[in-house]
């Protein structure tokens, strides 16, 4: 019998998040959830049998290592940052099966607790997770979430079953998944997938880097969108706006589709201006350069026709080693990312460590607060030999073209002054040794991110060659808001009076010293602000290159002394809100 009813239309489900990647993407859902993944029955073992278990773990060990190296040569595929990112991370993966604490721990859990491998491993990997404030090994300390991908992984080696595949994906999957590990991304084929959707992770974490650098649109969710999610529904992810649409309705769909292609027609007209000079209207040349995390990002760099980098983050070196960089390391890859900028300055900042960067992994102690303690400049001047270490690379590398050093966090001009003299030093060293060094020597600048600072910005222009205003920790501290806490995200407000003056009292400094000053905080990529960034007499901005044609497109389109008045009255204006108005008026 043929039934009366009308098929049920699902009503569209919108959900909020944060916007990581960049773009939109239309697809179907495929879910990842690694929580389902991990469950192992305890099993017990006699004594007799407690050498075999050991074997069988180590044996499973070398099977799991085995296909940690399948997926490094699958990660060479993936170009520029995600490539390199992925290449770190699995290679620590790799150390972590081969004879590490965490194996060994194991199997003398084995043997203390007669238990079965896999019970051995959840066991001790549960530990290390407790454990995790008062460990001593600090690399362990800082790694407790790969560490338990590397549990997983080992237990699917020794029980045989796959824990979570994302090889085979149906085409333009939109992948959803509670988190999404380094070993996960280098398997899936970036052919397949058109978005990500993920719980975990901030606007840095590795999903974001890698959606980044593939070009992918990808949200990371407010909600457990995971339970809501099924299998081959239809799903909008908006990396713009930062909104997930599930089972969208005719008319939203078609909405997404022309805001696609829109997309697309922009992302080909921009290509145009890659070799245009960035030059306002009114004949004022602005630099643009970009901020860099792994010299895989060169790249994108050359590709956006970035006139230099204006920002090298050097903390990856650090990041997911058992031991700290050499500096012959350290000069190998900064020589080699010089040499592929081809004449263009590179800009290295030294080591921006604490609070939420890699504090346990270089063994600091947390201190009673993180945010204001032994961190970037102060832990390098307390820290000598690593500090030696890293000077001594950038002077060597200085040899293979232009490079400014770059200190962060800086708040008093005795920090310039001990930092001058250790260069002279160890400049004096690598002369006597033979070593070629830059004649003249690289130039040396500092980071404006300290409130006090940027109101001593004239007597640090004193000492400084240059100055670079990082308005991402200079809101974070001025406003007192931790830039990572998701609960006070919604005071974090770069264009905050107070903010704005002190960028405003900076560039003045900057311009009566008659130094360079540029702006190299997440704001410099924002093109709504470049005409009050450049209204401030800011006439060099550095941002990630995908953001770089986008703003080079408003400077061409601006008459900078037809704005001077209005932006005037947004830095007297003190009512937010106003300012708001204001800004956006000037945004055009
Ligand atoms: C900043 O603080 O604005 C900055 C550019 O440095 P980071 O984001 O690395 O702290
Ligand atoms: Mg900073």
């Amino acid at each position: 019998m043929k039934s009366n009813r009308k098929p049920v239309k699902t009503p569209e489900q919108i959900y909020r998040g944060m916007a990581v990647g960049t773009g939109v993407a239309i697809g179907v859902v495929h879910r990842h959830d690694s929580r389902a993944s991990v469950h192992v029955r305890e099993v017990r073992v006699s004594v007799a049998k407690v050498r075999s278990e050991q074997h069988r773990l180590l044996e499973a060990a070398a099977r799991a290592a085995g296909r940690i190296e399948a997926l490094q040569s699958q990660a060479k595929r993936l170009e520029g940052a995600a490539g390199e990112e992925l290449g770190y991370l699995l290679d620590a993966y790799h150390q972590m099966l081969s004879g590490s604490r965490l194996i060994r721990g194991v199997q003398k859990r084995i043997a203390t607790d007669n238990i079965n491998a896999e019970a051995a491993v959840m066991k001790e990997i549960g530990l290390m997770a407790d454990a995790f404030a008062t460990m001593d090994d600090h690399y362990l300390a800082a790694r407790i979430d790969d560490i338990r991908e590397v549990g997983r992984r080992l237990v699917e080696a020794l029980t045989g079953k796959k824990v979570r595949a994302l090889a085979s994906l149906p085409r333009n999957a939109v992948i959803v998944a509670d988190e999404l590990s380094p070993a996960d991304t280098a398997s899936l084929d970036p052919e397949n997938v058109a978005g990500l959707v993920t719980l975990v992770g901030g606007v840095e974490s590795h999903t974001a880097i890698v959606a980044r650098s593939l070009g992918l649109p990808a949200v990371v969710a407010e909600d457990d969108i995971l339970s809501y999610t099924r299998n081959g529904q239809t799903i909008i992810v908006d990396g713009v706006k930062g909104l997930i649409i599930l089972q969208p309705s005719a008319k939203t769909l078609a909405i997404y589709r022309r805001c696609k292609l829109e997309l697309l027609r922009e992302q080909k007209s921009l290509l145009k201006l890659t070799a245009v000079p960035a030059v306002t209207k009114d004949g004022v040349a602005i630099k643009l350069m970009a901020n860099i995390e792994f010299p895989g990002d060169i790249d994108s760099v050359l590709a956006a026709g970035a006139e230099g980098v204006g920002l090298f983050r050097s903390e990856f070196m650090f990041m997911n080693c058992a031991s700290l960089p050499t500096e012959e390391e350290q000069y190998t890859v900064l020589s080699d990312v010089i040499r592929r900028m081809d004449g263009k300055p590179v800009t290295i900042r030294t080591l921006d460590v604490g609070a939420d960067k890699l504090g346990a992994a270089l063994g600091m102690k947390p201190g009673p607060n993180p945010a204001l303690g032994l961190r970037a400049i102060r832990f390098s001047l307390r820290k000598k030999k690593i500090f030696f270490a890293q000077l001594s690379a950038i002077l060597r590398a200085s040899a293979h073209g232009p490079v400014r050093i770059l200190l962060p966090m800086v708040s008093t001009v005795d920090e310039i002054r001990e930092v001058r003299k250790i260069v002279a030093r160890l400049t004096a060293r690598l002369k006597k040794l033979g070593v070629k060094l830059a004649d003249p020597l690289p130039p040396l600048g500092v980071m404006i991110e300290i409130p006090g600072a940027a109101l001593a910005a004239d007597a640090l222009a004193a000492e400084s060659d240059f100055f670079a205003i990082g308005t991402n920790d200079l809101t974070q501290y001025t406003l007192a808001i931790d830039r990572t806490d998701e609960q006070v995200a919604y005071l974090y407000n770069p264009l905050h009076p107070a903010v704005l003056r002190l960028i405003q009292f900076t560039a003045e400094a900057a311009a009566a010293a008659r130094i360079p000053v540029s702006i190299c905080g997440e704001i410099a990529g924002d093109h709504r602000l470049t005409p009050l960034l450049l209204g401030f007499g800011i006439s060099e901005l550095s941002m990630a290159a995908t953001n770089l044609p986008r703003v080079k497109k408003r400077i061409l389109s601006l008459n900078l002394s037809a704005i001077s008045g209005r932006v005037r009255r947004i830095t007297s204006e003190s009512d937010p809100q106003r300012l708001k108005d204001l800004v956006a008026e000037l945004s055009g």
